[in-house]
């Protein structure tokens, strides 16, 4: 059977980029187990087509089928082969006995007070990376009156290790690829009811909208370090003949990974977000250690030579309010100082805490004079409402169940309870 991973042959000859060098580089997902089939679920158009004529299916046929399964599977969200009406019988049982349609296993959904849901998903087991164990992360839904945002993870933990966020006290696993990537929407249409066919009416004109109308590149891990797959997971997303998101709403959030910039914008075309959170080197060396690589004045250099960059294209930059440490009315000037001149928007983030993190989130006065400051310089400036707080949903908060579970047994274990929690007690 050949279903070698045609990723890694793509991968193998595509250009290196430079941070393949740097530590922070780390490998992909690994062939898949031997004997194992795998999903054809999120691939790109040429990855579906590779692996169609990888069974035997004639070059000169191949193009029309893979877009036929194509459209079954991004537009419909067929979950099986017999499902596909328009592709024969023959096509349909050779597919079956090399591929499947799998997503990642959904482990639990949680779903918060204010209707963000957040789902940990399993992926297929490849192999080494993951010791043959599904590598495990979270993607959140976020519903708003005008648009419904999915919050997608780019890698399986971070290797960047900002001071204030969950995330960054796991290590990183492994970059997910970009059928991993997308199949995190697919699963979330999938669970919400999401795909033509599923939908009822839902808006005031009696027309069929999508629940799932936004991305952002906000979940797990570093999407620069993990460039080539994210854009063409951007790229799969986006298509108008599948997926059907704009590249205009999907936002692909950095800590500022400078040399990686360009390619986003030229490639992806998507929308950046910058994560400042700070006006000065010093104290930005220690909230995002990456700037001591790449500090402000290089990024905001980058910044505007963004691709694409104009008042209707503005990268956003993200700022988290944390008390006492960058919310005074001094860092607002400089913060308004310091973007002069790019196309921005700038979103004030309430720290979200989570549990043993050392920061604590400014108080609602303090935020507000802070955006005072700089809606008068001539900037929206929304607070972002913190969402899914109650699940561990919202921003910086994502770590793999897993993860919590080792930390827990690790806590339980310095306590001598580690027993207790294996025989399923002590449910906090
Ligand atoms: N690694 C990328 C994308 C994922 S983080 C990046 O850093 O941009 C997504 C956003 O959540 C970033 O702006 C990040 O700084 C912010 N964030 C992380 N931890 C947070 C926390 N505890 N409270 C609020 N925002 C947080
Ligand atoms: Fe990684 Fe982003 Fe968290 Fe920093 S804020 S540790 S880059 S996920």
């Amino acid at each position: 059977m050949a279903t070698a991973s045609f990723d890694t042959a793509r991968r193998a000859g595509s250009a290196v980029p430079a941070i393949e060098k740097t530590p922070e580089f780390r490998p992909e997902a690994d062939a898949p187990l031997p004997g194992r089939r795998t999903s054809l679920v999120g691939l790109t158009r040429a990855d579906l087509k590779a692996r169609l004529l990888a069974v035997g299916v004639p070059e000169r046929e191949g193009r029309m089928r893979s877009g036929q399964i194509w459209h079954w599977l991004n537009v419909r969200g067929a979950r099986a082969f017999d499902e596909m009406t328009n592709v024969g019988k023959g096509l349909k049982a050779l597919l079956a006995e090399h591929y499947t349609l799998d997503r990642p296993e959904v482990v639990s959904q949680q779903v918060s007070r204010d209707g963000t849901r957040k789902w940990l998903l399993r992926m297929a087991p490849t192999g080494a990376h993951d010791h043959n164990r599904g590598a495990e992360i979270e993607c959140v839904y976020i519903p708003g009156p005008d648009r419904g945002t999915l919050c997608v993870s780019s890698q399986v933990g971070c290797t960047l290790t900002c001071s204030f966020c969950h995330t960054g006290t796991q290590r990183l696993v492994r970059n997910l690829s970009a059928a991993e990537i997308v199949s995190q929407l697919i699963v979330a249409r999938d669970e919400l009811g999401d795909f033509v066919g599923q939908m009822p009416s839902r808006d005031a004109n009696g027309e069929a909208g999508r629940l799932v109308t936004n991305i952002v590149f906000m979940g797990m891990g570093e999407p620069l370090y993990n460039l080539d797959n994210v854009i063409d997971a951007v790229g799969v997303m986006s298509d108008q003949e599948g997926l059907g998101l704009s590249r205009r709403r999907i936002t692909v959030s950095t800590s500022g990974v400078v040399p990686q910039m360009r390619r986003l914008g030229e490639e992806a075309h998507a929308m950046l977000a910058i994560s400042l959170h700070a006006v000065r080197d010093d104290l930005r060396d220690e909230l995002v250690p990456l700037n001591r690589k790449y500090p402000i004045a290089d990024l905001l250099d980058a910044c505007r030579r963004y691709p694409g960059l104009n008042n209707a294209r503005r990268i956003t930059f993200e700022y988290v309010m944390l008390k006492g440490v960058n919310d005074s009315d001094a860092d607002a000037r400089e913060l308004v100082r310091l973007l002069k001149g790019i196309p921005a928007k700038i979103n004030l983030i309430p720290f979200n805490p989570w549990p043993g993190s050392r920061y604590e989130c400014s108080d609602w006065e303090r935020i507000e004079r802070f955006s005072e400051i700089v809606f008068n310089a001539g900037y929206a400036s929304p607070v972002r409402t913190p969402r899914g707080r109650d699940i561990l949903a919202a921003c910086g908060q994502l770590k793999s169940e897993t993860e919590k579970l080792r930390a827990r047994a690790r806590l339980m274990l310095e306590e001598g309870m580690a027993e207790r929690m294996y025989a399923g007690g002590d449910e906090d």
